[in-house]
């Protein structure tokens, strides 16, 4: 299907790049930096000179575009996503990609600055791609493959579908959207003009690798209320918060239930914040598990803990306020098994290994799933991201682009 096909991902991906579209968590606004509609713009008119007629972008920096149906099946509306905007860790100003043709194996020193050095021993991945063509950037910025990769790729698969009409689809939708590297994604998303049934985000990595599983997340505030008194006449008075913050602090697991003694489906209890004094103290957590009610166990536990700490206060009390964040996507998934099962097949008639994985985290794709459009994240081949050392291979690229078009057909021949 791809023998003659002149694949254009790579470089739309090397134009795109140099465009800054840093999100900005200190802000407000949406999107929360102007500069990221310089690309929403550049994609909304590109998408029009494919052929995607209805391509716009909104206020708030959000592209819509639709692929019509080249099919008289009744198929359902799938949607391809990607995010715009490049994280906080490292500058996205003045982005120079370079390409490496056919690596070799060997170092990569990156020219503005020596000290950035591409090692296999650092990045094994780095093996399966000799003889690949490898995008980094310079040295002295990130690249953004996180995710202009996926935007570069769905880009190319929407000119492949145009060009090819005997390849046959249903409405296909493509979105990107900007902020999700400050988690508000999702934030302003219209999901009612979207209109699509089920969506993929491509903004994975290793190439053949789908990601149907994320946390799920709470959050719990301790509000502790200490008892206060003049501190010279507080004897068989005065109870000081900050000291039970400590005390509760101190009473956590540390071999376990921790980020930093956690990995795999293990979850964790993990205080990001401590705020008081002596009179009232405040500790915020995070939760996460894979499954909710393993959630449900932690906060259990905590609870517990924090039960077992008053114990020695009685005059103290305090709050407990569990808030939900975000939700395993596995949840919505399971409901709607075709979405992966389609995924897998296009992975694999694109000649690779389907490689499931799940993220420690939460995705668009997760708040995605839980607004009505169940979402697994595909491979964009990104590597490597937030870093200096960001790098990408164009051939693991252009499979992205074969799996978009494998599953807009697979929708069709299945339905
Ligand atoms: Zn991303």
């Amino acid at each position: 299907m791809f023998d003659n096909y002149q694949f254009t991902a790579s470089e739309r991906f090397m134009r795109y790049v140099q465009v800054d579209t840093q999100s900005d968590p200190q802000s407000n606004t949406h999107p929360t930096s102007e500069k990221q509609k310089n690309l929403s713009k550049i994609l909304a008119e590109e998408l029009k000179q494919i052929g995607v007629a209805d391509a716009e972008m909104d206020e708030y920096g959000y592209v819509y575009g639709t692929i019509p149906a080249n099919t008289e099946k009744k198929v359902p509306v799938i949607c391809f996503c990607a995010h715009v905007d490049t994280a906080p860790d490292a500058s996205g100003t003045g982005v120079k990609p370079i390409l490496h043709k056919k690596y070799n194996g060997q170092d990569i020193v990156l020219p503005d600055d020596k000290n950035q050095v591409l090692r296999k021993s650092d990045f094994p991945y780095l093996q399966n791609l000799v003889g690949h063509d490898i995008i980094t950037a310079s040295g002295t910025t990130l690249l953004g493959s996180d995710d202009k990769a996926g935007v570069a790729e769905i880009m190319d698969a929407a000119n492949f579908l145009i060009t090819h009409p005997e390849v046959k689809h249903g409405t296909i939708k493509i979105l990107f959207t900007p902020d999700e590297e400050v988690g508000k994604g999702t934030a302003k998303v219209d999901l009612q003009k979207l209109g699509a049934d089920y969506g993929y985000t491509l903004d994975g990595g290793e190439a053949g690798s789908l990601e149907d599983e994320t946390f799920s997340a709470d959050a719990v505030q301790l509000v502790i209320n200490g008892v206060i008194t003049h501190p010279g006449y507080a004897k068989g008075k005065m109870v000081n918060a900050l000291k039970i913050a400590a005390d509760v602090l101190a009473s956590l697991p540390r071999a376990e239930l921790s980020p930093e003694t956690t990995d795999g489906k293990q979850g964790f209890i993990h205080p990001i914040r401590v705020d008081g004094i002596a009179e009232k103290a405040t500790i915020d957590f995070i939760i996460r598990d894979f499954v909710t009610e393993g959630l449900k166990k932690k906060e259990d536990f905590l609870l517990g803990v924090v039960e077992m700490v008053m114990e020695n206060y009685p005059t103290a009390n305090f709050q407990f306020n569990v808030q939900e964040q975000y939700r395993n996507m596995k949840e919505v998934l399971y409901q709607h098994p075709r979405v992966v099962e389609h995924a897998k097949e296009a992975i694999t008639r694109s000649g690779l290994k389907v490689k499931m994985e799940s993220i420690r985290g939460g995705t668009d794709g997760s708040r995605l799933s839980f607004m009505g459009l169940p979402c697994p994240n595909l491979f964009a081949a990104e590597q490597a991201i937030h870093s200096k050392l960001e790098f990408i291979s164009v051939q693991d690229m252009n499979k992205a682009v074969e799996t978009i078009v494998h599953l807009a057909k697979i929708w069709e021949e299945k339905a």
